[in-house]
C-alpha cells in the first residue's frame, strides 16, 4: 500500500492535516489506535482561538461550528472578593475566542474526511515507523504503508517521537507541582463568560460547552485521584472557590464526566527529523490555563500543510525544511503565555506571604492597567 502522507493519530491535527492535504490534492492514510466511537467522545479542550476557527470555517468543516460554537468578547478575573472582566471587543477589536469542544471539531473532520473517501483507519494496533532518513513507511497489524513523508501527530504518547534517534531532540519540560481535575455537568452554566478564579484554597474555573452543559476545573494535588472527588465533594469546592463574590450562585446538576489531567509543559526542538514531520502535542504540550494546546495543533498542520504542498507541487523543500523553526515560534510564545496564566491564578505550596503579595500584585496590574489587559486579550484570543 501505498500514499503520499503517512499519518499517525486521528486526533485534531491529524484529522485536520489530511483533511487539509486533501483539499490540495495530496494522498494519505490516517492510522489511529483507538476506535472511532473513542475519539469523538474523548472531552478534552474547547476554546478555540480566532485563527483555528477561521482555518476550520475556510476548509469547509465550519458549518456546525458556526452554527452551535458559543462566541466569546471577554473573561472574568476572579480573585480578592471581586471579578474583573477581560474585555476582548475593546482590547483586541474584532478578535475574539469561540467555545466549540475538541469533540465537536474532530467528529466533524472524521465526517468530512469519510464523506471525501478519505482512509482513516481506527483500532489499528502496533503502529511502528521504519527509514526515516531516506523511505520511510508505517507497519502496523501485519500491514505495511510506504509513504514520502510521515506526520507525527500521535499525541505526547505516541510512537513518533520516540522513533528519532537518541540524541536528535532536544528536550525542555516543566512539571507543576498540583494537577486539574475537569468535570463535565448537565447543568446550564452561570456565567455567560468564562471565570479564571483565583483563591487561597486554589485555582478553579468555570467554563461551557454548551447553553445546557458546564465545564469546570479545580486545581487539586498533582497525585490526586477521582475517586478522592465524590460529586457533592467537587461541587462544595467549586462553590467554596467560585462563589467569591457578591451575588453570584453556582447551579449544580448531574456530573457526566470526571478526570484528572497533569499539569505539565513540554516542547522538543527540532519538530522534525529526516521525512518525520512531528505536529500537536507529538512535539509540544502546554498547561492548559492558557488554552492554546489544540490552538497551537492547528497552526503546526497549517504550516505543514502549506510546505508538503510545495513540496509535492515543484518539489521545493525550503518550507519543509522550516518547518520547526516557524512552528516553534508560536510555540514558544504560546508556553510563556500558559506558564505566565498558571503562575498568576494558580496557588504554589511552597509561595511565602511576599510571594502571594506579588501575584496579586500583578493580577491589580492586568485588571487595571489597559496595556496589561491587552497583553493577556491578544494572548488569549490567538496571536496573528
Ligand atoms: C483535560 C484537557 C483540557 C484541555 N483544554 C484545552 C483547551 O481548553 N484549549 C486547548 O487549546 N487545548 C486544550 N487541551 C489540549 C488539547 O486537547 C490537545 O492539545 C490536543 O488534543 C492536541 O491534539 P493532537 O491531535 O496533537 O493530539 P491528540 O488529541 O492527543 O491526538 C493524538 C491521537 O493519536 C492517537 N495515538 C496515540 N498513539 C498512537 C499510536 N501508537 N498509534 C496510532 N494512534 C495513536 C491517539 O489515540 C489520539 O487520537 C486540553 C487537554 C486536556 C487533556
Amino acid at each position: 500500500m501505498r500514499t503520499q502522507v503517512g499519518i499517525i493519530g486521528a486526533g485534531p491535527a491529524g484529522l485536520l492535516l489530511s483533511h487539509l492535504l486533501h483539499l490540495r490534492g495530496i494522498s494519505s492514510v490516517v492510522l489511529e489506535k483507538r476506535s472511532r466511537d473513542y475519539v469523538e467522545r474523548r472531552v478534552r479542550a474547547g476554546v478555540l482561538e480566532q485563527g483555528t476557527v477561521d482555518t476550520l470555517v475556510e476548509a469547509g468543516v465550519g458549518e456546525r461550528l458556526r452554527r452551535e460554537g458559543l462566541p466569546h468578547h471577554g473573561i472574568e478575573l476572579r480573585y480578592g472578593g471581586a471579578g474583573h472582566r477581560i474585555a476582548f471587543e475593546k482590547l483586541v477589536p474584532g478578535r475574539s475566542i469561540t467555545v466549540y469542544g475538541q469533540q465537536e471539531v474532530v467528529k466533524d473532520l472524521i465526517a468530512a474526511r469519510l464523506a471525501a473517501g478519505g482512509d482513516v483507519r481506527f483500532e489499528v494496533e502496533d503502529v511502528a515507523v521504519h527509514g526515516l532518513e531516506a523511505e520511510p513507511y508505517l507497519t502496523f497489524g501485519g500491514e505495511r504503508l510506504d509513504c514520502d513523508v510521515i506526520a507525527g501527530c500521535d499525541g505526547f504518547h505516541g510512537v513518533s517521537r520516540p522513533s528519532v534517534p537518541e540524541g536528535v531532540l532536544s528536550v525542555f519540560e516543566r512539571d507543576y507541582p498540583f494537577a486539574w481535575l475537569g468535570i463535565l455537568a448537565r447543568v446550564a452554566p452561570s456565567s455567560e463568560e468564562l471565570i479564571y478564579t483565583r483563591t487561597e484554597r486554589g485555582f478553579a474555573l468555570h467554563s461551557m460547552r454548551s447553553p445546557t452543559v458546564s465545564r469546570f476545573y479545580l486545581q487539586v494535588p498533582a497525585d490526586a485521584t477521582v475517586e478522592e472527588w465524590p460529586d457533592e465533594r467537587i461541587w462544595a469546592e467549586l462553590k467554596a472557590r467560585l462563589e467569591s463574590v457578591p451575588g453570584f450562585t453556582l447551579a449544580t446538576g448531574e456530573i457526566m464526566e470526571k478526570g484528572v489531567t497533569p499539569m505539565r509543559a513540554f516542547v522538543v526542538e527540532p519538530m522534525q527529523y529526516g521525512r518525520l514531520y512531528l505536529a500537536g502535542d507529538a512535539a509540544h504540550i502546554v498547561p492548559p490555563t492558557g488554552a492554546k494546546g489544540l490552538n497551537l495543533a492547528v497552526a503546526d498542520v497549517r504550516v505543514l500543510t502549506d510546505a508538503l504542498a510545495a513540496y509535492f507541487e515543484n518539489g521545493s523543500t525550503a518550507l519543509l525544511d522550516g518547518y520547526s523553526e516557524a512552528c516553534l515560534k508560536r510555540v514558544w510564545r504560546a508556553q510563556h503565555f500558559s506558564w505566565w496564566m498558571t503562575t498568576l491564578l494558580h496557588t504554589f505550596e511552597d509561595d511565602d506571604p511576599y510571594g502571594r503579595r506579588l501575584q496579586l500584585s500583578y493580577l491589580d496590574y492586568v485588571t487595571s492597567s489597559e496595556a496589561a489587559a491587552t497583553t493577556l486579550a491578544e494572548n488569549y484570543v490567538g496571536m496573528p
